[in-house]
């Protein structure tokens, strides 16, 4: 973008006295200040005994800069972190770098470096980004998986699944992206295109690919969500749908041999008359496996429709080009529209094969149909067609002229009836009773869900069964940067673990990287010959690299214990650390990340590793950053850097800009103006507080007057009220916005009272007191200018471990009233407190006075007269 003149913050009518905010000079300062201190931001062992704080945000690719979209995640979590310190807690709040990946390959192709070196520089390139924005991070727990003292323990893991069956290969149709030219995971097909390359449209092939078994986790990562009460329901409802679980039926239709007639005797229909010999299995015969969530309504199926890609379908078109060509065409249509990402949309195609498959539960046969809407990666690829019980059924057999068999019927008269006594269709309801349907006529829908799965169970032509949309987790990548997969292929030994002490399988430093396909690793002899741990023979290392979200399936785990040689980390620490109480990052990660890492956890659990069966406690997912109403990005020019932010404003208002500008879960739209706002803002601080210091320093031995002023007054209430906002929204909705508006506006009362202040209308120690909250209320927003003035105050515990102010519930009240306090009918004392309070709090606030507590010290109290908003009388001997 091109860069703004720097627009210096308005200095305020500075005298000669008051030095003017410079965070060019004070922000530089402190940062040398704590980069000296490794230990300013460590958390404390779990033998600390005080109650643990994980606080943590999502680890960012090292690109080599970071965006905006970077800054505010991490000043949300900045801002919790360091509220969390003040109140008191133990906090574990790391960073690190999701360091392996494509980019670094592409950069390496563009400009001749290694994709090592280009990582690692990036890093610390971003690390000094990260440092000048202020962020209070642990760097002594930073992790980078790019690095073997990480990805061994994804190899690790791999061999431990693998043991248990958890990582297996198998052949398969892979998404595969043509500009990586790699292999892609389903979720990383955003409407039919690369999730990198928006504009690339993904391919299939056939390839060997190792696959985790995340489906053996399906239904718990699906019954568990519901206890994720502390994630964004939104988040929720992705990973429901996209696990997408139906419970059903698998039911096997006989193929009818090419050449035999299908109306020859044995495939009469005999409807009400289910015989043993009739279900004799053909076991030579063809199957299709169909898989019905309403197996009620198989007495109503009419046809069979194939995916086009079912592997009977080939078969049935070998000697039939037309059919051929057809088929060819619905294959075509359906990945146009998985491309689109609508499948619903698509218009529904088919073409009747001319063969036919036997119904097992009516002995008829029906004919085999091969449709554009039906998937080979959904359920068996595979369905039943009941047009009078299903939309989409009825939709087709409409348009091809189908037969219609009604076989459920409504409970109620006239409710399946369009009211001219004509039936609904389709009609779906599921509590309805079955007609036209053998022996399970008269029952209702669900339970003769249940004897029909036991019927067919029984006679061997189906079971009950589950089936998910979530698929087992291709992890094989044909990339070089990357973990290497410990497997080693043996001609006479077959598939070898990589021995556990022979790790780590060490990814060579540096290899030319060229756009020829396949694994880059599958050119280097080196890496690819190796001897064969089992026969010492000569074998060959698995060339494929894992999906780097394997790496960010764990990390959290490592920084705990970030330096274990031993393990990925410690059981009992993990178990101390563990649940992470708040997780903030981008809702995009909702699906991938959010499921694997899940998924990690459960596998990790029951290998003995750790104990809890979820990662995240609390999940937060923050709002986009855009500009002139579209996200940020190169090819828009709209990308704001926060490098230039910083050098004009400074990381202070940069990042109080970045909380300020709107909630942050709603999308914030940058405008520079605001920065500048809250620079100006910042100034108008500095300025009063270091006029003020003297006084504050002078007013922190003194104790605050019994009775406020009318000028103290509104300024201690404002100050409170400001307390009570920033304590609840920190425990609430966070909503910093707010916040940071109600700072301004104690600001704005105070300079508006400046001149009154300053000729001695308020006490030091008044002064004091709402100087020093206003620091400690800045720190988690605007942590340089808070340090300063905390020095300037002369104050000698760190800021960090300051205690968070409590607020008064009475000063922060918006109306209140003096009440006269008398000991045996003489006043002693004027006590404040909110109007229609009740005498309960009225005797509280009373007996809390320094005079009266002195009063009554030794006493016995005979009797109370509360007289609420009049009178306290203590009656006393
Ligand atoms: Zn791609
Ligand atoms: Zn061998």
């Amino acid at each position: 973008m091109s860069k703004n003149e720097p627009s210096q913050p308005a200095a305020p009518a500075a005298t000669d006295r008051t030095p003017r905010y410079s965070p060019a000079e004070i922000e530089p300062r402190w940062q040398a200040l704590w980069d000296a201190q490794p230990d300013l931001y460590a958390a404390e062992p779990p033998t600390s005994g005080k109650q643990k704080y994980y606080v943590l945000e999502m680890l960012p690719y090292p690109s080599g800069q970071l965006h905006m979209g970077h800054v505010r995640n991490y000043a949300i979590g900045d801002a919790l972190a360091r509220h969390m310190w003040m109140r008191g807690y133990n906090v574990l709040h790391p960073m690190g770098w999701d360091a392996f990946g494509l980019p670094a390959e592409n950069a390496a192709l563009k400009n001749n470096t290694p994709p090592r070196d280009w990582t690692l520089a990036n890093i610390t390139a971003m690390r000094g980004q990260m440092k000048r924005l202020g962020l209070s991070y642990d760097w002594q727990r930073e992790i980078t998986t790019c690095l073997p003292d990480y990805y061994r323990w994804n190899q690790w893991f791999f061999l431990k699944m693998y043991e248990r069956g958890l990582a297996y290969r198998k052949n398969s149709k892979v998404n595969w992206c043509p500009q990586c030219a790699t292999v892609l995971a389903n979720e990383q097909v955003v409407n039919g295109c690369c999730w990198r390359h928006e504009e690339t449209i993904v391919e299939q092939r056939e390839l060997e690919q190792w696959f985790f078994r995340i489906t053996n986790y399906a239904d718990e990562l699906l019954r568990d969500l519901d206890k994720l009460d502390g994630w964004p329901e939104k988040v929720r409802t992705m990973q429901r749908n996209w696990i997408d679980r139906s419970e059903g039926a698998l039911v096997d239709f006989t193929v009818v041999p090419k050449d035999e007639d299908r109306r020859a005797d044995r495939f009469d229909p005999v409807t009400l008359n289910l015989t043993e010999t009739l279900l004799e299995p053909a076991p030579d015969r063809e199957k299709i496996t169909v898989f019905t969530t309403r197996i009620d309504t198989i007495y109503g199926a009419t046809s069979l429709q194939l995916a086009p890609e079912h592997p009977l379908v080939a078969q049935f078109s070998t000697d039939t080009p037309e059919l051929k060509k057809k088929v060819r065409e619905l294959l075509e249509e359906q990945r146009t529209a998985k491309e689109k990402g609508d499948m619903a949309a698509l218009g529904k195609e088919g073409v009747a094969t001319g063969r036919f498959a036997v119904n097992p539960f009516t002995q008829e046969a029906i004919p085999i149909w091969v449709a554009n809407y039906v998937l080979m990666d959904y359920g068996t690829g595979a369905v039943m067609s009941v047009p009078a019980h299903d939309e989409r059924d009825y939709e087709f057999a409409k348009k091809f002229d189908l037969e219609l068999k009604i076989v459920v019927l409504p409970r109620h008269a006239n409710e399946g009836e369009k009211g001219n006594g004509e039936p609904l269709v389709p009609y779906t309801h599921e509590d309805s009773l079955l007609l036209n349907s053998g022996p399970f006529t008269g029952l209702g829908c669900q339970e003769a869900q249940k004897q029909m799965t036991v019927f067919a169970e029984q006679h061997g032509f189906g079971k009950a069964s589950t089936t998910f949309r979530l698929k087992d987790w291709g992890v094989s990548r044909q990339r070089y940067w990357g973990t290497p997969i410990p497997m080693i292929y043996c001609d006479k030994d077959g598939l070898v673990p990589v021995p556990e002490d022979q790790l780590p399988v060490l990814l060579p430093d540096s290899i030319a990287i060229t756009q020829e396909g396949g694994s880059p690793l599958s050119r280097v002899p080196e890496f690819a010959q190796v001897t064969c741990p089992k026969c010492g023979g000569m074998a060959r290392r698995e060339t494929d690299t894992m999906d780097t979200f394997v790496d960010s399936s764990w990390y959290f785990y490592r920084y705990t214990d970030p330096k274990n040689s031993r393990a990925p980390f410690d059981t009992d620490t993990v178990a101390y650390w563990f649940p992470i109480d708040q997780y903030i990052g981008g809702v995009e990660h909702a699906i991938l990340h959010l499921i694997y890492s899940r998924f990690w956890t459960k596998m990790m659990r029951d290998l003995g590793l750790v104990k809890n069966d979820e990662p995240v406690e609390r999940l937060f997912t923050q709002g986009m950053v855009i500009k002139n109403g579209a996200k940020m990005s190169k090819s828009k020019g709209n990308v704001v850097s926060p490098d230039d932010m910083i050098a004009s404003y400074g990381a202070d208002a940069t990042r109080m800009y970045a909380l300020f500008a709107a909630p942050p879960d709603r999308d914030l739209d940058w405008q520079e103006d605001g920065v500048a706002g809250i620079s100006r803002f910042l100034s108008r601080v500095y300025r009063f507080a270091m006029q003020a210091i003297p006084r504050v320093i002078a007013g922190r031995a003194q104790p605050l007057p019994s009775t406020l002023n009318p000028l103290e007054r509104p300024l201690m209430r404002k100050l409170h009220q400001t307390l009570r906002r920033l304590t609840q929204e920190f425990d609430g909705r966070w909503h910093f916005n707010t916040c940071i508006a109600a700072i301004m506006e104690l600001v704005n009362e105070l300079t508006a009272d400046e001149k009154a202040i300053a000729s001695g209308g308020v006490a030091d120690s008044v002064l004091y007191a709402i100087t020093r909250n206003l620091v400690l209320m800045l720190q988690a927003f605007a942590p340089y200018l808070s340090a300063e003035l905390w020095q300037q105050m002369g104050e000698d515990t760190p800021l960090l471990r300051a205690a968070w102010p409590a607020y008064d519930e009475a000063l922060a009240a918006e109306h209140v009233l003096e009440v006269p306090v008398q000991i045996n009918g003489k006043l002693r004392a004027v006590v404040t407190v909110p109007a229609g309070s009740d005498g309960e709090l009225l005797r509280a606030t009373a007996e809390q006075d320094p005079k009266i507590q002195a009063a009554l010290a030794g006493k016995e109290i005979v009797k109370v007269v509360l007289l609420p908003g009049k009178l306290v009388n203590f009656v006393v001997r």
